[in-house]
């Protein structure tokens, strides 16, 4: 299928189509997964463009695609709690009473307002305008529209910057890299999660592989394209590990009733033995990084002297 690629700009005509529809495709958008036979990155194509983009994010169309109207806001906190205490327990250890930290795409703030008592300045880049609105309003949290380089953060200026599963849904990732590494000081330490490609699950089970393509993630990545674009846009990255969010029930859940289990996903077991069996579980998917989760720890290359 004829594409660009929006990671090595190679231009085709016979692009491999990987998987043929998105989960929430309309009659307006529905395009296909191909991959790019020159650099092997998964994406999909035609693009969203950016005005459909601005009124995806604003109107929340993720979040209703997946739960409809089931959708329940304390529900939906606690399950977000899980992933927000996960980054604070796995950020603590680099942090520093006197670090700037920026997180793009804070969404609702959560993770920037655990984290802001850690650290000198917390500042978040979110487009969502309801999203944005309550991270200032209830949260009282320094958030501002993107793009970043229009943000008012000086070139140099931050220690830390994360981006959780926020770069599969960005049209060309290596420019929306290289603004974070302009404004990281030299050597300052880059943090990105994003969903895995590599998952075993989007091996095993076709319902699940269906689920996993979705309109609002442009960009699919694996470990090693993953690692290709953060080098690219310049950075030395120091580890790629893989996380495993949702629960040994969830897997049986498709594996069984070929659909997830969208009120717990990531806290589904109580007996010990069921406890003991996740954990294991978790464990062989993270070590050999076919988790649904990957975590990339990179520093700025840009020495203080460039
Ligand atoms: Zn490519």
């Amino acid at each position: 299928m004829s594409a660009t690629c929006p990671v090595c700009d190679t231009q085709s005509g016979d692009f491999p189509v990987i998987h043929a529809a998105v989960r929430d495709a309309t009659d307006d958008y529905a395009p296909k997964a191909l991959k790019c036979s020159t650099c092997g990155i998964v994406f999909l194509w035609p693009r969203m463009d950016a005005a459909a983009q601005q009124v995806f994010y604003d109107s929340n169309t993720q979040l209703l695609n997946t739960h409809g109207d089931d959708f329940d806001w304390d529900d939906y906190t606690r399950r977000t709690r899980a992933d927000v205490m996960r980054r604070v327990a796995f950020l603590t250890p680099h942090l520093s009473m006197d670090h700037r930290l920026l997180e793009v795409g804070c969404g609702y703030g959560f993770f920037l307002s655990e984290i802001r008592g850690k650290v000198a300045t917390a500042i978040g880049i979110e487009p969502g305008a309801a999203r944005q609105a309550f991270a200032k309003d209830e949260l009282r949290l320094d958030v501002r529209s993107p793009p970043l380089s229009t943000a008012g953060i000086p070139p140099a200026s931050i220690d830390i910057a994360c981006a959780f599963q926020v770069l599969e849904h960005i049209d060309r990732p290596i420019p929306f890299l290289s603004e974070i590494r302009d404004v990281l000081r030299p050597d300052g330490l880059l943090i990105v999660e994003v969903p895995n490609f590599a998952d075993l699950y989007v091996r095993l089970s076709a319902p699940y592989r269906a689920f996993h393509f979705q309109s609002a993630h442009l960009v699919y990545f694996a470990p090693a394209t993953l690692q290709r674009v953060v080098e690219a846009s310049g950075f030395t990255v120091e580890s790629l590990i893989g996380a495993q969010r949702y629960a040994f029930g969830n897997a049986l859940h498709w594996l069984t009733k070929g659909r997830p289990q969208l009120k717990r996903p990531s806290r589904n077991v109580e007996s010990g033995l069921a406890r003991a069996a996740d954990r294991l579980y978790r464990r062989c998917l993270e070590s050999t990084r076919r988790s649904d989760t990957l975590i990339c720890i990179a520093r700025n290359a840009r020495t203080a002297a460039d």
